[in-house]
């Protein structure tokens, strides 16, 4: 096994988990009322080593949208399906030190990079415009669903409508995100405004849970290979390119602090996931709704951050 006392390790995933779970910080985020619904007490981890040991504790069934955590996920599909080369004459590789949603692009007037929601909507135009681009919107919402169901190893995906429809209304900052994009020729010559703006608002209203999500994120770990199917679902040079960013882009402008202090590839989202991958070891998904100032789960984190006393 690769982690031979695996029993011994959960013992301190428990004791993390009870640490965090008094952190009554954050605000669940209220910009859609699905989302500000959400239960603030809501509190999950789950843990999926390379080998298939597994290990939750907490709310790790409760369903809830990928929001930000498709990002690592459609920007993997777009490198094992375009390459590296073409995806990143489109997206940058540098952190933006700027919010997730801040209207700006990089120097060479490209978004700064896929973890951001400028980046994440290109990459949304990338999929739906250069791979095979004869599918119809509801074929690459298939395509895609299909990929996020396997990187899961068959558990947990659903879409969650409602919020998709509430996405699209309450979208002003990323309709103008787009609309600046494409003024700045950020977007393939194909595409499709409003319909790369709905891709991307589905790929966030895609629905998991904490045990779902923690097999991504081993998948990931694994370079590429779903620990329970064993199937090959991306190369492991678009793994390698995902974790990269993550690690440096992942955590929103709180990712240069993550780095230095966790030091893992990780991918939070405003649903208050955050995808955590230990690579060839395992992979985490860990879920608290309620967010600090910069986005991020608040339980999360702090769990990340905790250190064995
Ligand atoms: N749906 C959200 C948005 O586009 C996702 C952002 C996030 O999770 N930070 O604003």
């Amino acid at each position: 096994f690769v982690i031979p006392d695996f029993q011994g390790f959960c013992k301190y995933i428990e004791e993390f988990y009870w640490r965090c779970k008094n952190n009554t910080e954050g605000k669940v985020a209220g910009y859609i009322p699905q989302l500000a619904r959400m239960n603030p007490d809501y509190w999950g981890v789950s843990v999926v080593t390379i080998d298939g040991q597994r290990f939750s504790i907490g709310d790790t069934s409760v369903p809830f949208t990928l929001q930000s955590c498709s990002k690592p996920l459609t920007y993997a599909i777009a490198l094992d399906q375009l390459g590296a080369d073409l995806v990143h004459k489109y997206i940058g590789q540098e952190p933006s030190g700027r919010n997730f949603n801040e209207l700006v692009l990089d120097y060479n007037k490209k978004p700064h990079n896929p973890m951001i929601n400028a980046g994440a909507i290109l990459c949304c135009s990338l999929l739906k415009t250069l791979i095979r681009h004869e599918m119809t919107l509801a074929e690459k919402f298939d395509f895609t669903m299909n990929y996020f169901k396997r990187l899961a190893g068959g558990e947990t995906i659903g879409f969650n409508n409602a919020v998709f429809l509430s996405e699209r209304e309450a979208a002003d900052r990323n309709y103008a995100l787009g609309f600046y994009m494409r003024e700045n020729k950020c977007f393939p010559d194909k595409a499709n405004l409003r319909e790369c703006m709905d891709f991307y608002f589905q790929c966030c209203s895609m629905e998991a849970n904490c045990e779902s999500m923690s097999m991504m994120a081993a998948t990931l770990a694994n370079g590429g290979i779903c620990p329970t199917t064993e199937e090959k679902v991306l190369k492991p040079d678009s793994v390698r390119d995902v974790l990269s960013l993550m690690h440096s882009c992942g955590m929103y402008d709180y990712s240069g602090q993550f780095a230095f202090k966790v030091g893992l590839p990780a991918k939070s989202g405003v649903c208050g996931a955050l995808l955590l991958v230990v690579p060839n070891v395992m992979g985490l998904c860990i879920w608290s709704p309620p967010l600090d100032s910069l986005g991020n789960s608040c339980r999360g984190v702090q769990f990340c951050e905790v250190r064995i006393t």
